[in-house]
């Protein structure tokens, strides 16, 4: 479940580097393009890239020679990896400081903050660039583990086991797939927000994918009660060959932010009017559960809409936004565990 609103939230945010000043406007006249704050703020980037300086503030990540290769510095320095992460490095503190630099002489005219690559400007710390989203995300995170954690307890320590030493729920490993994804989208998320380059980037996607689409086989599963072996296959395979083509397509072909977002918001939908559907006719003794994570989801999904730049630097719309995810996780854990409960005692009586 946080999944989805997870993957939604990631992909609007960073669906939008369109709508936002971070795009050149040739249709808005030249003049005021070359005018305009974001031509001066690529002038600062490429003008820091040669200099390795933003007024006085130089950065030891910009020394290149002509060639591209590393001034000063052990053999291996001169590494192509290592050069590769220096250039991020270099990039990265230009961007941020021709931002802040900007955003200091906007504020001085009256002018609110606007959006660079996508982003709102935030303040770093301890070059962390977004450290309330990190922050959220590794709640989120720990949120997972602990629901994974009890829920494990309770199938194997606490409920009655098969004469095989299986668990009488039937649904179980597939929550425990749906646990280790979720922990490693949040990993991720919490990575990609602590920095911001291709490779992070491309890990954030796709494991929100993964995490989305699986959820989704899931919500199927469970809420048709879909038992039988052969049928779970059925159903599993066209989305799973689907989640992998797609994965494949952002990470090798090309990360396409429009429709990624597209396939995100329909699985995300898919899932949700499954849940609530289910939660609406089943007798389950727990539906409520489901009806408070369903309606949950919903309304912090309208933060995503919102968008509102950070308070003071720090607290924006996204990071309100992967906050209100961590207590809907609790509770979501805990619907998964009496949903163990129920299904085991149910097998119980039948098998009396
Ligand atoms: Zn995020």
């Amino acid at each position: 479940m946080v999944m989805y609103t997870s993957c939604f939230c990631i992909l609007v945010l960073r669906a939008m580097p369109q709508c936002s000043f971070s795009e050149s406007k040739p249709w808005l006249g030249k003049y005021f393009y070359v005018n305009s704050w974001f031509h001066q703020f690529w002038a600062c980037v490429k003008q820091c890239e040669e200099t390795g300086c933003v007024g006085q503030k130089c950065f030891p990540h910009c020394k290149f020679s002509s060639d591209g290769a590393s001034i000063n510095g052990p053999w291996y320095m001169q590494e192509p990896l290592y050069l590769q992460w220096k250039k991020w490095d270099c990039l990265s503190d230009c961007r941020y400081n021709c931002m802040v630099d900007r955003e200091i002489k906007r504020d001085a005219l009256g002018h609110g903050p606007v959006k660079y690559h996508g982003k709102w400007p935030f303040i770093r710390v301890y070059g962390i660039q977004e450290p309330a989203s990190v922050a959220f995300s590794v709640l989120n995170l720990a949120m997972h583990f602990h629901g994974w954690l009890s829920f494990f307890i309770l199938l194997y320590y606490k409920l009655p086991l098969k004469q095989t030493k299986k668990a009488y729920y039937e649904f179980s490993p597939l929550w425990h797939i749906y646990g280790f994804l979720s922990m490693n989208s949040w990993f991720w998320s919490a990575v990609f927000h602590s920095r911001d380059v291709d490779l992070t980037e491309k890990f954030d996607y796709s494991s929100a994918v993964a995490l989305l689409g699986f959820s989704l086989i899931l919500a199927i599963l469970r809420s048709f009660n879909v038992r039988d072996e052969a049928a779970r296959v059925m159903v599993a395979a066209p989305l799973l060959a689907f989640v992998t083509t797609h994965i494949l397509y952002l990470n090798f072909y090309k990360l396409d932010y429009g429709w990624n977002m597209k396939v995100c918001v329909v699985m995300a939908v898919a899932q949700l009017l499954i849940w609530a559907t289910w939660a609406g006719i089943t007798r389950h003794p727990s539906r409520w559960k489901l009806w408070v994570v369903v309606f949950g989801g919903a309304l912090a999904m309208l933060l995503e809409i919102y968008d509102f730049p950070p308070y003071y630097g720090f607290l924006d719309a996204h990071a309100i936004w992967h906050a209100t995810t961590i207590p809907l996780t609790y509770i979501w854990w805990s619907f998964i565990r009496d949903d163990a409960e129920f299904q085991t005692a149910n097998m119980l009586k039948k098998a009396k």
